[in-house]
């Protein structure tokens, strides 16, 4: 029988991935909570109703990509293909509605998407967001930009550019959608099977198209900015200004439309020079002022981001490594194994790190292994340390050792590690 491995899409985080990926997200999660945002967690699974009406059935993601399946009682449920319709549920359902609005939520988990995997591209993939809700404001739009922005300056990744536009609102969207299908009419015939499918099921998304064969007429299409209505043109004015103030440099991009239906007014993304084609968004977001009628809620205008950890953790320099032991312990016979276990103990009470090995192989086995491990030091314990109540540290890098009492460990791995970080050891 062939092993069984995991599913196509699908990573496992093993400790250093884990680490980087915790690193990163909790780096956002600390910088929203610098703003104001706290964190929430919703299901990972919702009725399918909530992505159909809240994402829109005429996007990719609810057409192609939903992980949807019936549960023993027949009801159809959907793993979370995005956070923003699960946040605004949970918003909507709870005392959280009472809250002074806006009312600024962050979370960090995993999304689940019927995706063609591959570089940068997973079926389960992790995203940090973060939502600011009861709020129209311009102004919050910037605000909720400069949390990603900052995060991103914080974990050190440089080559990024901010992709900014506004797609107008419901008095101003029909008629430059009117206008697009104009523009695109004569041509259909010519046009990629999938685009034609685009303009017939929701015109702006042929904006976001990269299929060849379409170049052209795009370059020369309408702009969002030549349609917007007075109001949105004010509200798209406020953004920039907030954004200077922030000193958040960006760039007007008339093509931006994302991918779920649910925007009004801003939208961005955030690009990375090395991501090309249709993976280069490292994050998107933007306004979505009607989503909580839509899923049966009181009006509730909100605006977030929803960034993909992979590809931060990707193209940010690396972080250090997950922490080591501070301190092995070893049986050097088979007396020494329940002191050792009891010392091991004693000492993870003082506070040190330990591993703790007694197992059967022999002590140069377990020193090779303790050299292995990163720890700073290794305490031996045999017969003689056992009879005469002590133990012999070595330190790793130096092979410096001495006999010492079990209440002198703690601050003597102490001390070396001090040295070693501060550079004063022996190398
Ligand atoms: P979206 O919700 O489609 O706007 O996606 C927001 C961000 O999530 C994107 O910019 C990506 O960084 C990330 N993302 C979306 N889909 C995937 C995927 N299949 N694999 C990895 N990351 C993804």
């Amino acid at each position: 029988m062939p092993p069984i491995s995991r599913p196509r899409g699908t990573e496992d985080l093993l400790p250093d991935q884990f680490f980087a990926m915790r690193r990163v997200s909790e780096a956002g999660l600390g910088v929203a909570a610098s703003f104001g945002y706290q964190q929430l967690d919703t299901p990972i699974f919702e009725a399918s109703e909530l992505f159909v009406r809240g994402v829109g059935d005429s996007t990719d993601v609810v057409r192609r990509e939903m992980y949807t399946f019936a549960d023993r009682s027949g009801r159809s449920l959907t793993l979370r293909p995005e956070n923003t319709a699960p946040v605004l549920r949970a918003f909507g359902e709870s005392s959280l509605r009472q809250l002074s609005p806006p009312v600024r939520l962050s979370y960090a988990g995993p999304m689940f998407r019927y995706d063609r995997p591959g570089k940068g591209r997973y079926r389960q993939f992790h995203q940090f967001g973060v939502e600011a809700i009861g709020d129209p404001e311009p102004e919050l739009d910037a605000e909720v930009i400069a949390v990603a922005w900052d995060w991103l300056q914080e974990l050190g990744l440089g080559g990024i550019s901010l992709q900014l536009n506004s797609i107008g609102d419901a008095a101003c969207r029909p008629a430059y959608r009117e206008a697009l299908l104009e523009h695109f009419a004569p041509h259909l015939a010519t046009l990629p099977e999938l685009d034609q499918e685009r303009l017939r099921r929701n015109p702006l998304r042929i904006l976001d198209s990269k299929e060849e064969g379409s170049e052209q007429l795009l370059a020369s299409a309408p702009r969002t900015s030549d349609y917007l209505c007075q109001p949105c043109r004010e509200a798209f004015e406020r953004v920039q200004l907030a954004l200077h103030a922030y000193a958040i440099p960006f760039e007007l991009n008339p093509r931006l439309v994302r991918g779920l239906d649910y925007y009004v007014r801003t939208t961005f993304e955030v690009w990375h020079e090395d991501l090309m084609g249709a993976q280069n968004a490292l994050f998107g977001g933007g306004r979505y002022d009607g989503l909580s009628e839509l899923l049966g809620y009181p009006p509730a205008p909100g605006v977030g981001f929803a960034a993909g950890l992979e590809r931060v953790v990707m193209l940010a320099p690396p972080g250090p490594p997950p922490a080591r032991p501070q301190l092995v312990v070893c049986s050097a016979q088979p007396v020494a194994v329940a002191s050792a276990i009891d010392a091991s103990q004693r000492l993870r009470r003082d506070g040190l790190s330990v591993l703790c090995d007694v197992g059967g192989r022999s002590l140069k086995g377990k020193m090779r292994a303790a050299e292995r491990s990163g720890a700073e030091a290794v305490a031996i314990l045999g017969e003689e340390e056992v009879r005469e109540r002590r133990l012999t540290l070595r330190r790793l890098r130096s092979g410096e050792q001495m006999a010492v009492r079990l209440e002198q460990v703690y601050v003597q791995v102490r001390e070396w590690e001090q040295d070693t970080q501060f550079g004063e050891g022996p190398a």
